[in-house]
């Protein structure tokens, strides 16, 4: 086991990790940008360095001096958390060339995974069902004209190295398609610094439903149930469940064993999450997140399996805890996100926070960066915790969830709390009929 970890974040999942960390004995690296020379994540580890000034370019990404601070600190491996650099390949080769452990999947995974284009290629050799789309990248409007008429509109057209929503445009009919086009490879372009685009047929009432993964690098792999993440704006998830209220358990055993079979044929590590697409009884692959993501804890809650604890093993040579057959299901639980966001406008909303009370009680779990009196700097995501409520059943969970909202208290800023407070009474969202338009629709209500 590792004798020291540096967290390469901040925020709420770097004081996830800490606590893995803490509960298996292993001493903690903060690392931080002068903006964050005050916040929880570098208060409560054994260490901190910083990094460098507010920009997240000269801090938090910047790999030489995230190098710096492992050497200075003698971690013997770093958790990445998610965003920042936690899908970067090149800083994961960097990390093993240093004999640090990177506490994620092989370079060549993330590579892999990380170009949608290559990722959906992968997944359909290895059996996993895919969205109807372009064979490969799109490099003309003439050749997205062809397919696009094959495969009837509205069409998608998505950036190969995308991520967080961007560089994803929609055209609706054949004079839309140009300029959806021009669109999403600029926005590309502009965030990723490669312009390449494919073309999916556009799904007109999916719900995303991903799969969470372990695969041990050699071979075994186990699946710990869904994530039904179709609460969204722009497409950015707002509210995550599971187990989700469109499957049943047949079905989820059925993507559940393809997709671990897929990643024991690819000798998949760590943790990672297939995502798809569902509509109409079929699951359609959109891409895998080769990494921690932010709406883990809804399948703690309902599996009671540690997911940081399981990377932080799995990365240090550790068989799986668990078999297939010891992972079991119980009760459900959502997860709001919380941001510091205006609840209709969505406009960043930094500033102190002059008060904080968070929820608490039975089946109720809070995870945060923040505290009272803690200036939530501008120049990062707006996320500033999350709500996760657990119960016996969908419905427990919901009673539990309006309870826990209604006790939330954060003054000094503006919050996405009473959207959530909204939303839970919708009888939509309360009897689970809700697909990946549904929060964009009801936002547009007057
Ligand atoms: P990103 O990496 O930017 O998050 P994803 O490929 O994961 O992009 O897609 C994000 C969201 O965009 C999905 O959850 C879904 O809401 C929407 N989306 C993606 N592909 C399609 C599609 N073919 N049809 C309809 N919606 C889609």
């Amino acid at each position: 086991m590792f004798d020291k970890v540096l967290i390469a974040n901040r925020g709420e999942i770097a004081l996830r990790v800490q606590r893995a960390c803490k509960e298996l004995g292993i001493s903690t690296v903060a690392v931080h940008s002068t903006a964050d020379a005050d916040a929880m994540h570098v208060r409560l580890a054994d260490e901190s360095v910083c990094i460098g000034p507010p920009a997240a370019s000269e801090s938090y990404l910047n790999i030489p001096r995230l190098l710096a601070a492992c050497e200075i600190t003698g971690a013997d491996a770093v958790h990445p958390g998610y965003g920042f650099l936690s899908e970067n390949a090149r800083f994961a080769e960097i990390l093993e060339e240093h004999q640090i452990t990177f506490i994620g999947p092989t370079s060549e995974h993330i590579r892999i995974m990380g170009d949608k284009i290559t990722a959906k290629e992968t997944a359909k050799s290895l059996g996993i069902p895919v969205v109807p789309g372009s064979a490969g990248e799109v490099t003309s409007e003439t050749q997205a004209l062809k397919i696009a008429k094959e495969m009837g509109f509205p069409v998608l057209v998505k950036a190969t190295a995308g991520g967080g929503g961007r560089g994803m445009k929609v055209a609706h009919s054949a004079l839309d398609l140009g300029l959806a086009l021009a669109t999403a490879r600029s926005e590309a372009k502009a965030a990723f610094g490669n312009d390449a685009v494919y073309i999916e047929k556009y799904l007109q009432k999916p719900r995303h439903i991903e799969i969470q993964v372990f695969g041990d690098g050699k071979g075994n792999a186990i699946y710990l149930g869904e994530r039904d993440c179709s609460l969204q704006r722009r497409h950015q998830k707002i509210l995550e469940e599971a187990p989700s209220p469109a499957l049943n358990a047949a079905a989820r055993k059925k993507i559940g064993e393809t997709v671990s079979t897929a990643m024991q044929t690819l000798k998949y590590r760590g943790a990672g999450t297939v995502e798809f697409l569902f509509e109409d009884g079929e699951f359609y692959f959109i891409e895998m997140n080769t990494r921690l993501q932010v709406e883990h804890p809804v399948t703690e809650a309902i599996t009671g399996i540690d997911l940081v604890l399981e990377q932080i093993r799995i990365a240090s040579g550790a068989p799986l805890t668990y078999t297939q057959d010891q992972v079991t299901f119980s009760g459900h639980a959502i997860e709001c996100r919380i941001n510091a966001e205006n609840a209709r406008t969505f406009r960043p909303s930094p500033g102190q926070i002059t008060y904080w009370h968070p929820p608490g009680g039975l089946g109720v779990r809070v995870d945060s960066g923040v505290y009272q009196g803690y200036r939530i700097p501008p120049y990062y995501d707006s996320l500033i915790g999350k709500l996760i409520v657990h119960g016996k059943t969908r419905n427990e969970c919901m009673m539990r969830l309006r309870r826990a909202l209604s006790e939330f208290v954060i003054d000094g800023i503006e919050t996405t709390i009473p959207l959530f407070q909204e939303l839970v009474s919708q009888p939509d969202i309360v009897n689970g009929m809700y697909d990946i338009h549904w929060l964009e629709k009801y936002l547009q209500k007057p």
